[in-house]
């Protein structure tokens, strides 16, 4: 079942009636343009055909209900008392809320039951497709419809600011905007956009994940964007767009030897980006792939937001190569675990799967997840 029906199913299993509408949203992946969404950069995301989706009705009465699948768990809150965060999975539901509410809306309560398809934590974005769904549901239901980016923007303020995750716009931009089979170009200084078509030929996108999640997380991601504010102010830059990698190296004494590798992954990563969009309308795939290395390598070495078991699916990824059919891998999401995205030719697809599966397992004694994907479109209401 899809998780558009497992939302119907558990909202009927938890309610005992038939919800009226589902909202869905898709989780993503970054095909390049890491770790720069926050430092004004470029990115390249694209929708997954995997989804996140809500099943909901009104209730006559000023309470949310929520039932997630995944958390096999029912909460209340009151549209009364004031929403504060809780360090618990409803903060994504509540910050909206939270959010909305403090538009002009007119808040009616609701039951919801979520169910996905979007694993948690593995840099496929489950918590802005969460966001996502329940703002495109409440717009609707609360009568109060912003324009996919004010609503991408406002979900951007509820993740960093409500939940306390300082994420940059990607997550909710593709999120929202996202068109099948286009890559969406974020512009993450202007906020502004542009979709670039996968051709016919496009490669199989292929996820792999490699099921670990090292502790580093939610310290790493704010340390680089930390570090990347303080290699800025040193520079005496507003802005890393207007860095050039000259500048950056011309001015080694005054960063210190970290800031300066942080400095060079986000110049090298914005023209890598721009790049592999030419390099996509020019169906050079070869040499996007090239780039996604590269992109790898950066991360690992600059950024130092991989690990060993991504090293390794990148590594042994690329040691297949070409001959093989594969054009190119790398990291994709926050880093220090979570999955992998690679450009395959679609005839060498199970081939490769078998190989890294096993040669994987046998490195980490631990199993890899792989699944093809295809760029697909934004979140939307369905009225049942
Ligand atoms: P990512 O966005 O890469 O998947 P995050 O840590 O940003 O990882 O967001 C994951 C969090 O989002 C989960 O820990 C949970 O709190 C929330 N979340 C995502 N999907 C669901 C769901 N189906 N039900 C309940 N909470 C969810
Ligand atoms: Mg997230």
């Amino acid at each position: 079942m899809t998780s558009f029906q497992r939302s119907i199913a558990s909202y009927e299993a938890q309610f005992g009636s038939k919800p009226k509408w589902v909202a869905h949203a898709p989780g993503r992946v970054n095909l390049i343009g890491e770790h720069i969404d926050y430092n004004d950069g470029f990115v390249l995301p694209a929708a997954i055909d995997r989804r996140l989706s809500i099943a909901a009705s009104p209730v006559n009465h000023p309470e949310i209900l929520i039932y997630s699948e995944q958390e096999k768990q029912q909460v209340h809150f009151s549209l009364d008392a004031p929403l504060l965060p809780s360090g618990k999975w409803t903060d994504y539901v509540i910050g909206v809320v939270e959010y909305w509410r403090r538009l002009e809306t007119r808040p009616v309560g609701l039951k919801l039951a979520i169910a996905s398809d979007v694993p948690y934590g593995s840099g496929l974005s489950s918590s802005a497709a969460l966001e996502m769904a329940f703002a495109t549901l409440i717009g609707e239901v609360w009568g109060l419809e912003l324009d996919p980016v004010a609503k991408a923007l406002k979900c951007q303020q509820v993740e960093s600011d409500f939940v306390g995750m300082p994420c940059g716009i990607m997550d909710q931009f593709v999120v929202g905007l996202a068109r099948k089979d286009y890559f969406l170009k974020i512009d993450c200084q202007s906020n502004t956009h542009e979709f670039i078509k996968a051709g016919e030929q496009f490669p199989a996108l292929l996820i792999i994940n490699s099921n670990v999640k090292h502790a580093l997380t939610d310290g790493g991601y704010a340390s680089r964007r930390a570090q990347c504010e303080s290699a800025l102010f040193k520079l005496g830059s507003a802005s890393w767009r207007s860095v050039s990698m000259e500048q950056l190296s011309g001015s080694a004494g005054k960063l210190d030897e970290v800031e300066l590798r942080r400095g060079r992954h986000v110049i090298s990563e914005m023209h890598r980006t721009l790049e592999a969009c030419e390099r996509i309308q020019a169906s050079d795939y070869q040499s996007l792939g090239e780039l996604l290395y590269q992109s790898h390598f950066s991360l690992r070495d600059d950024f130092e937001v991989s690990c060993p078991e991504l090293d390794w699916i990148v590594n042994r990824m690329q040691s297949l190569g070409g001959r093989e059919g594969v054009y190119g891998c790398r990291i994709t999401g926050g880093g220090f675990g979570g999955c992998a995205v690679s450009l395959v030719d679609p005839e060498a697809v199970k081939r490769v799967i078998q190989i890294i599966a096993h040669d994987y397992l046998e490195a980490f004694g631990v199993s890899a997840g792989f699944f093809l994907t295809q760029p697909s479109a934004g979140c939307a209401l369905s009225k049942l």
